[in-house]
C-alpha cells in the first residue's frame, strides 16, 4: 500500500490526492514510507551523528552539486506546523509534522513555497523581524507526499548549497537515526577511516593530572611499542566514507579494546538534544578547542549525560599492572557494518609522568558535583554544580593590571584552564574603578590580541573588564548599475570594542526588512513595497553599551 501511494504521488498529483484522502480517512497514513526530499541522485555530505564541537549533527546533509535552487519535496504527508528564518542556525527551515508521530525538518532553504513566503513576509513587518519563528495548525498548510515546499539554499549557518534533513521524534523533540530505520540507503561499502589517535597519561593523585603522551597523526602507520604510564586512555579521529563523495561522516560506533576485552565504546543510535549537549565530556576537548577536529576520548566522565551509549570498564581507563607487552585495538564501525581497526603494542614505562605544574597558577580542588567559587582580590567566579564533567584542579592568576589608554580598567584575570570543557558557564565578578561618566559603557572583555565582548557569564578563559564609547560604524557599499526592482542594498556596519548588539533600517520612516550578517546589512528593494521615485534610507546601528550611530542615504528607485 505505502508503495502504491508513493508511485503515484511523483507521477499522477490529481489522482495521488484521491488516493491520500481515501488513506487518510482510512487512518493508513502511519504505514507511510519517506521518499527523497530531492530529485538528484543520492549523496550525502553530513550523516547522523557527526562530531560537531558543541553539539551532534542531528540529520542528513544532501548533495546538490553545488547550485542553488533544486525543488525540496515533502518526504511524507502532513502539515507545516513551524517555519522559521535567521540569518544563523538553520537560515530559511521549515518543519513538517506528519500523522505517524514523526517531524521532518528541512534547513537552509533558498526560499519557500509562495505562499508559505508570503506568510514569513508578513509576519517579518508586523514584527519588524528578520529573525521570526511561526507555528500553524493542520488546516494552514497540509502536505501531500512529495509536494514541493521549497528550494534548496545555503541560508543560515551553512557552507555551501545543500539540503539539512531531519527526521525527529516529534513528542519528544529527539531526532532520529532513521539510516539505521533503512529509509535512505546509499551505497555504502567502504570502512571508516582513522586520522589521528593520541594517547593520555593520567597521574595517580586524587584529582589526577592529564597530558597527552602520543600524537599519533599516522595512526594506521605505527609499529614501534608505544611506552605509556601506568594509568593512560586514548582519543581517537575517525570518520566514515561513501561511495561517490569524499564527505568525512559520522562514525556510528567506537570501540576501545585492551588486550581483547573492551575497555570503551560508544555507540550513537538516537541523540537527543539534551544528552548531545553532553559531547563536551565525550570528546577530548583541549584538542577541538585549538582549531582540530573532535577526537572521541575513552575516558569517561562522572558528569555525562550520554551514558546510555557508552560501556566501559574502569571508566575507559586502560591500566597497566605489569611490564609485559599489551595491546590496544581501536574499532571504528559505520551505520552499514563496515569496520575499521588499528592495533597498537603498549607497554608500561613508570619514567612517564605528567609535567611539572605550572606554579605561578593558585590551584584549588574543585568537584563537579558542588558549586564552587574562588573569590580573590578583585575577582570572584562561581561555577554552578554540574558545570564539570570532572573533579578538576582549578587554576587561576592575574596576569596584569589596569590600561586606560588600551581599553582595559580592571585586572586581567585567566581564570582556570580554557582546555577543560564546562557544561555550564560560571558567573564572573571584576572589580573595576570606572569614572562615573563612563558607567554604562563597561563590559565583560575576553582577554587576547583584541579585546572582544562576553557576558558576565563565561567559561575558562582569560578576561578584564573593558569600556566602549564608540558607535558603530556605518558604511554603504558602492553598488554598480541603476536602483530597479529586486536590486540589493549593501551597508557595512562594524563595532569594534563590545559589538554590534542591533541594526534597523528604515525607509521613508517605515521599518524595512534586512537581514544584518557578518558586518552586513542587505536589503532587496521591491516593487510591492516601494513606489517609483525619490526615497530615503536611515540606518540605525547600537553596540552593546548602548552607544548607536544613524547614517541616511537618498535614492530614486
Ligand atoms: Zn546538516
Amino acid at each position: 500500500m505505502a508503495q502504491f501511494i508513493f508511485l503515484h504521488a511523483k507521477g499522477m498529483k490529481g489522482f495521488a490526492s484521491l488516493v491520500l484522502a481515501l488513506v487518510l480517512s482510512a487512518g493508513a497514513l502511519a504505514q507511510e514510507r519517506p521518499v527523497r526530499p530531492l530529485d538528484v541522485p543520492m549523496s550525502f555530505s553530513g550523516t547522523y551523528g557527526e562530531l560537531r564541537h558543541d553539539h551532534f549533527h542531528g540529520g542528513l546533509d544532501w548533495r546538490v552539486g553545488g547550485q542553488v535552487g533544486d525543488p525540496i519535496h515533502a518526504i511524507k504527508s502532513g502539515y507545516i506546523s513551524r517555519v522559521s528564518v535567521s540569518p544563523w542556525g538553520y537560515g530559511n527551515g521549515i518543519y513538517l509534522t506528519h500523522p505517524d508521530g514523526t517531524m521532518s525538518v528541512y534547513g537552509h532553504l533558498l526560499a519557500f513555497r509562495e505562499d508559505i513566503a508570503e506568510r514569513v513576509e508578513a509576519a517579518q513587518y508586523e514584527q519588524e523581524s528578520f529573525t521570526v519563528n511561526l507555528t500553524f495548525g493542520p488546516e494552514d498548510f497540509p502536505v501531500r507526499q512529495g509536494d514541493i515546499i521549497g528550494q534548496v539554499g545555503n541560508t543560515g549557518s551553512s557552507a555551501g548549497p545543500h539540503l539539512h534533513m531531519e527526521i525527529r521524534d516529534a513528542e519528544k523533540d529527539i531526532p532520529l537515526n532513521y539510516i539505521a530505520l533503512g529509509c535512505y540507503t546509499p551505497l555504502d561499502k567502504s570502512a571508516p577511516q582513522f586520522h589521528r589517535v593520541c594517547f593520555y597519561g593520567l597521574d595517580d593523585s586524587p584529582i589526577s593530572e592529564v597530558w597527552r603522551v602520543h600524537n599519533l597523526i599516522r595512526p594506521t602507520e605505527v609499529r614501534d611499542t608505544l611506552a605509556l604510564p601506568a594509568r593512560s586512555y586514548v582519543a581517537v579521529d575517525a570518520t566514515d566514507r561513501q561511495e561517490g563523495t569524499g564527505a568525512k561522516l559520522a562514525v556510528e560506533e567506537y570501540r576501545v579494546l585492551l588486550d581483547d576485552t573492551l575497555a570503551f565504546s560508544f555507540k550513537v543510535g538516537d541523540i537527543g538534544f539534551e544528552e548531545g549537549r553532553y559531547i563536551k565530556s565525550l570528546i577530548q576537548f583541549g584538542e577541538s578547542r585549538r582549531g582540530g577536529r573532535d577526537l572521541v576520548k575513552s575516558r569517561v566522565d562522572p558528569n555525562n549525560l550520554l551514558a546510555s551509549h557508552i560501556e566501559s570498564r574502569n571508566d575507559g581507563i586502560l591500566e597497566l599492572r605489569d611490564d609485559a607487552v599489551h595491546t590496544v585495538r581501536i574499532e571504528a564501525l559505520d551505520e552499514h557494518g563496515n569496520r575499521a581497526a588499528v592495533r597498537y603494542r603498549v607497554r608500561r614505562d613508570e619514567m612517564l609522568q605528567a609535567p611539572q605544574a605550572d606554579s605561578s597558577l593558585t590551584r584549588l580542588p574543585w568537584l563537579w558535583y558542588t558549586q564552587n567559587v574562588v573569590n580573590d582580590s578583585t575577582m570572584t567566579y562561581m561555577l554552578p554544580a554540574g558545570a564539570l564533567y570532572n573533579n578538576i584542579n582549578f587554576t587561576y592568576r592575574c596576569i596584569g593590571g589596569p590600561d586606560p589608554a588600551i581599553g582595559i580598567w580592571s585586572d586581567i584575570w585567566e581564570v582556570g584552564d580554557p582546555d577543560i570543557p564546562l557544561q555550564l558557564p560560571g558567573a564572573l565578578e571584576i572589580a573595576a574603578d570606572i569614572p562615573e561618566e563612563l558607567e554604562g559603557k563597561a563590559y565583560m572583555a575576553n582577554y587576547g590580541p583584541t579585546l572582544s565582548y562576553t557576558g558576565v557569564n563565561v567559561r575558562f578563559g582569560t578576561y578584564c573588564v573593558a569600556v566602549d564609547t564608540a558607535a558603530p560604524t556605518i558604511r554603504f557599499l558602492e553598488r554598480k548599475g541603476d536602483i530597479v526592482n529586486g536590486s540589493t542594498i549593501r551597508i557595512r556596519v562594524r563595532d569594534d570594542a563590545s559589538g554590534v548588539e542591533s541594526t534597523r533600517v528604515e525607509i521613508d520612516g517605515n521599518w524595512y526588512l534586512s537581514m544584518y550578517k557578518r558586518d552586513i546589512i542587505s536589503l532587496e528593494l521591491k516593487e510591492d513595497r516601494l513606489a517609483p521615485g525619490k526615497h530615503t534610507i536611515r540606518i540605525t546601528a547600537t553596540d552593546r553599551c548602548g552607544n548607536e550611530s544613524h547614517e541616511t542615504r537618498e535614492f530614486t528607485f
